[in-house]
């Protein structure tokens, strides 16, 4: 199959958006960018499109897929019950990096949901993706575009790099804003519970509806833990260099960092080193590379996965990263890092 590549970088092409909404109606697949990542949609109520994007990704058929809508009113049709807590989030973050989970209704196929009787919904603060749901009929079933187990696509080459030839489109729109998924929230309990951490954090809700857990597997490095999204569960992505991630005072992060890297260069080897703007020059060698700058914890986020492409495409023996537990977005920056590193963590 031909992928086209719609460039939008520029702004929205009204020909191409009507084009790429003709593809989702009749049950073809297009990628497309989100303040988030980049998205893999399909239409969500049409289970023969859902199911195409699990083949695309390679993604196991039980982890279920985010609908995206555009209007909310269209909540209304795919969740059977939406309780005004939902509501008051909805005001608050919607359109925004928070998806909901809600009991499904029942024109949602199961092929949506994993088989789950719950549906995830999110409406996306991105011109062109509210743009391409409206014109794809409102419902767009829309996972992250990567292959499954490599990092999630934040430019549209890393979206060409897994799926060119699979796919019929995908959308340019530049780089995604923030870079790491939407933050998840199981509205369908007693009390809501965070099933994964983004850019919304856990006092931001509760700021709007009172007290909010998180699912306490996001904790446990456990294998026997079940997290309640069951995506979570996956080891997702692990870089092809084995990664250590190193927390503490600046000053001993670094000096211990640098031992590492003397010893490994001495033995002949290449170490990958993932710092700041603010400490990429105090490195003693290896391949240093900046994730951002402290002082802007969205520039770490958006460069992330980014980065992370980045080393397994280059030979790095193994990978040291500083931490990265910046005030508002760091609890998700550090899911998906320490999750990149197999949990491999020490504290000095
Ligand atoms: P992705 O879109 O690739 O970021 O993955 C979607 C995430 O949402 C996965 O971790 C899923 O497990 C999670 N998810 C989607 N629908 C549900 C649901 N109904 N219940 C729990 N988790 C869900
Ligand atoms: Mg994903």
């Amino acid at each position: 199959m031909e992928t086209i590549i719609a460039d939008m970088r520029d702004g929205l092409d009204a020909g191409l958006l009507e084009r790429a909404g003709e593809i989702i109606a009749a049950g073809g697949l297009v990628a497309f960018p989100t303040e988030t990542v980049y998205g893999l949609g399909a239409n969500a109520l049409d289970e023969n499109a859902a199911a195409k994007i699990y083949g695309a990704k390679g993604r196991p058929s039980d982890n279920p897929l985010i609908v995206h809508i555009a209007r909310m009113e269209d909540l209304y049709r795919i969740a059977a019950k939406v309780p005004e807590k939902a509501e008051a989030l909805a005001k608050a973050f919607w359109p925004g990096p928070l998806t909901m989970i809600f009991p499904k209704a029942d024109c949602v196929p199961y092929t949506t949901t994993g088989g789950l009787p719950t549906v995830a919904v999110r409406m996306p603060d991105h011109e062109i993706a509210l743009e391409l749901i409206k014109a794809g009929g409102g419902y767009i079933a829309a996972p992250s575009a990567n292959t499954s187990g490599r990092p999630s696509p934040t430019e549209a080459k890393h979206v060409a790099e897994d799926m060119n030839g699979k796919i019929e489109m995908i959308i340019d729109g530049g780089s995604v804003g923030i870079g790491v998924e939407s933050t998840i929230v199981d509205m369908s309990g007693e009390t809501p519970m965070i099933l994964r951490p983004g850019y919304i954090n856990q006092k931001m809700l509760e700021q709007v509806i009172g007290p909010v857990v998180m699912d306490p597997a996001l904790f446990e490095a456990a294998p026997n833990v079940r997290p309640k999204a069951p995506g979570m569960k996956y080891r997702h992505y692990a870089p092809k260099a084995e990664m250590l991630i190193v927390e503490g005072k600046e000053k001993d992060v670094i000096s211990y960092i640098n031992d590492r890297i003397c010893r490994e260069l001495a033995e002949g080897k290449m170490p990958g080193i993932i710092a700041s703007e603010e400490t990429k020059d105090r490195y003693a060698g290896g391949i240093v590379k900046s994730m951002g700058s402290r002082t802007d914890e969205l520039s770490i986020s958006r460069h992330l996965y980014g980065v992370l492409r980045e080393f397994d495409a280059q030979k790095v023996s193994r990978i040291y990263s500083e931490a990265f537990d910046t005030p508002t977005i760091g609890q998700a920056i550090m899911n998906r890092l320490v999750k990149a590193a197999g949990h491999q963590m020490i504290h000095i």
